[in-house]
């Protein structure tokens, strides 16, 4: 189907070709985060100044959604951050509406990982990561 084949292209892509995967060198945040029952593995990096993610990468392998996933991660001020996570950890479950799903922007597109309950853990691990890097901070 349509969609399908989207979510498909958009995986492959951005494997292919990631923007976000790199070594940040300023990073002042990084946290791992592993998802042992499918081996993913993400160092995830931010820099953050002010409540501001002024800029922000990721490491590590793992499977196409893991990566792929993290690629996508969106928000730039910590509270929208955390915001959108949350939105994304409820997509992963179902339970958004179609303004939320909006909001999420790209990441919208693995919204059909509610269906796969296997998958789930690869596709929160970027920004379950990140909610609990930037929750964590004072
Ligand atoms: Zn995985």
């Amino acid at each position: 189907m349509e969609n399908k084949t989207f979510y498909n292209e958009v995986l492959i892509e951005h494997n292919q070709h990631p923007i976000h995967k790199e070594k940040l060198p300023d990073a002042n945040l990084v946290l791992e985060g592993v998802n042992p029952s499918c081996g993913d593995d993400i160092i995830l990096q931010l820099k953050v100044e002010n409540d501001v993610i002024v800029d922000g990468a990721f490491e590590g392998s793992g499977c196409a959604i893991s990566q792929a996933s993290a690629d996508m991660i969106i928000g730039q001020g910590k509270e929208e951050a955390l915001h959108l996570a949350k939105l994304f950890l409820k997509m992963i479950q179902g339970k958004t509406t179609a303004d939320e799903l909006d909001e999420l922007e790209e990441a919208g597109v693995l919204a059909d990982i509610a269906h796969m309950p296997a998958r789930v853990k690869c596709a929160v691990l970027g920004w379950h990561t990140m909610e609990e890097m930037l929750g964590k901070k004072e």
